[in-house]
C-alpha cells in the first residue's frame, strides 16, 4: 500500500534524540506546531489525521503540506482504526506518542455530544490499547485540559485541586480520559502524562477559538457577543502562546520515562504525570477585544450577554508551580 511505502520511507531518516514519535491530531492546530519543531530538533516524526470537517479542512491540509515539506508525513487515518493502529505500530517503532487528536470545543458538545464520546472516550482507549500491544511499548504524552476544573474551580487552578464538577460533556470526556490513562498506567505499565492546556493561541490557530472569529467579525463589521459574569465582571481566560505550549510537550517528552509493561506487577511501577501547561496571567475578555480593536483600528459592534450555563466557566488561570 502506498501509505506503509510512505510510512516506512518517513521513518527512515535518522533521529538525532534516538526518538521515534507518532502525532496524533498533526494536521491540528497543537499537533501541527509540535510535529514541527520536534522535526527540526531531529527528531522522526510520523503524524496521523482524519481531517474531519468540525473547522475548515483546508486549513488542515495547509498544515499538512507545511509538515510535509518540512519532512512529516502526517497520513490520513482515525484512531478509532484499530487495524490501522496496529499495522503503524508493526511498521514503526515508536518510542513516544504524543497523542493531540481529540474533539475539540465546548459549545459544540451540545449538537454533537458523541462525536466527544467516539473521539475523547473511545477513540483515546483504541489509541492505549495499540500501545499496550506495542513492542517497543512507547511512552504518552497526551492534551487533556484546564476545562476539567470545571464550575469547582478556585483560581488559581492546581493539579491537585478537584476535578468532579465538569461544566461540559468536553470537560467529562476530558475527566473520563484521565482516568482510563490512571487504569492503563496502574494494569499496564504504561507511561503516561496527561497535559491539561490553557487556552492555546497563535498562528494557524483554530478558527472556532473566540481571538480568531472575534478579528473576523470585528473585521466584516459583524456584531460579536461579550460574555460576563454575576455583577457585570468580565470573563478572563489564561491565554497562552502556542511556543509557550510546544516548549511544555516537548520537556515533558525529555523527561517520559519508558513503559514498564509491568503487567499490574506492583514492582515495576510505570511514570503517570499530571501537568497544567497554561501562562498563568488571565486576561479579561473584554481587554481582548478593546486590544483587537486597537490594532485592527475598527470599533467593535458588541452585545454582552450573561454568560450561559453552556459550558464556558468564568475563569481560566493556571497555576504553573512545580
Ligand atoms: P484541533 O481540532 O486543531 O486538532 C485536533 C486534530 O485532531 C484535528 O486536526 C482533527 O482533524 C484530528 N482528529 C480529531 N479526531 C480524530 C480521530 N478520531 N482520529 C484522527 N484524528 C482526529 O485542536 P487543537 O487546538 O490542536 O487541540 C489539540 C488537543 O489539545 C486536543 O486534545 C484538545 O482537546 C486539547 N486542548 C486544546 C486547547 C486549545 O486551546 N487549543 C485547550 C485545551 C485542550
Amino acid at each position: 500500500r502506498e501509505w506503509e511505502r510512505r510510512l516506512r520511507k518517513s521513518a527512515t531518516p535518522k533521529s538525532l534524540s534516538g526518538h521515534t514519535v507518532l502525532v496524533t491530531g498533526a494536521a491540528g492546530f497543537v499537533g501541527f506546531h509540535v510535529s514541527r519543531t520536534l522535526r527540526q530538533r531531529g527528531d522522526r516524526v510520523v503524524g496521523l489525521d482524519n481531517f474531519n470537517d468540525y473547522y475548515d479542512p483546508g486549513l488542515k491540509r495547509d498544515r499538512q503540506n507545511i509538515l510535509s515539506r518540512s519532512g512529516v508525513f502526517v497520513m490520513e487515518g482515525d484512531i478509532n482504526d484499530q487495524a490501522l493502529l496496529k499495522k503503524l505500530f508493526d511498521v514503526v517503532p515508536f518510542t513516544h506518542v504524543m497523542h493531540l487528536a481529540a474533539q475539540a470545543g465546548v459549545r459544540y458538545a451540545m449538537q454533537n455530544p458523541y462525536s466527544y464520546v467516539h473521539n475523547n472516550i473511545a477513540g483515546f482507549t483504541k489509541l492505549l490499547e495499540a500501545c499496550k500491544s506495542a513492542n517497543p511499548q512507547p511512552a504518552i504524552i497526551w492534551a487533556s485540559s484546564s476545562s476539567v476544573y470545571g464550575l469547582n474551580s478556585k483560581v488559581p487552578f492546581s493539579e491537585k485541586d478537584r476535578t468532579d464538577r465538569p461544566a461540559s460533556l468536553y470537560a467529562a470526556t476530558k475527566k473520563a480520559a484521565e482516568e482510563i490513562a490512571r487504569a492503563y498506567n496502574h494494569i499496564y505499565g504504561l507511561s503516561i502524562t496527561g497535559l491539561r492546556f490553557i487556552t492555546v493561541y497563535g498562528p494557524y490557530g483554530r478558527p472556532d477559538m473566540a481571538y480568531f472569529f472575534f478579528t473576523k467579525d470585528i473585521l466584516n463589521g459583524n456584531q460579536i457577543t461579550i460574555y460576563e459574569g454575576p455583577d457585570h465582571s468580565s470573563v478572563a481566560r489564561d491565554f497562552t502562546y502556542i511556543d509557550d505550549i510546544v516548549e511544555g510537550c516537548l520537556g515533558v517528552l525529555d523527561t517520559s520515562k519508558k513503559s514498564t509493561g509491568s503487567g499490574g506487577k506492583k514492582t515495576v511501577s510505570a511514570q503517570l504525570r499530571t501537568f497544567n501547561l497554561g501562562n498563568t496571567s488571565p486576561v479579561p475578555v473584554t481587554k481582548l477585544v478593546r486590544i483587537l480593536e486597537k490594532l485592527l483600528k475598527v470599533k467593535a459592534n458588541k452585545k454582552v450577554l450573561p454568560l450561559p450555563m453552556n459550558g464556558d466557566v468564568k475563569f481560566t488561570h493556571a497555576n504553573i508551580k512545580a
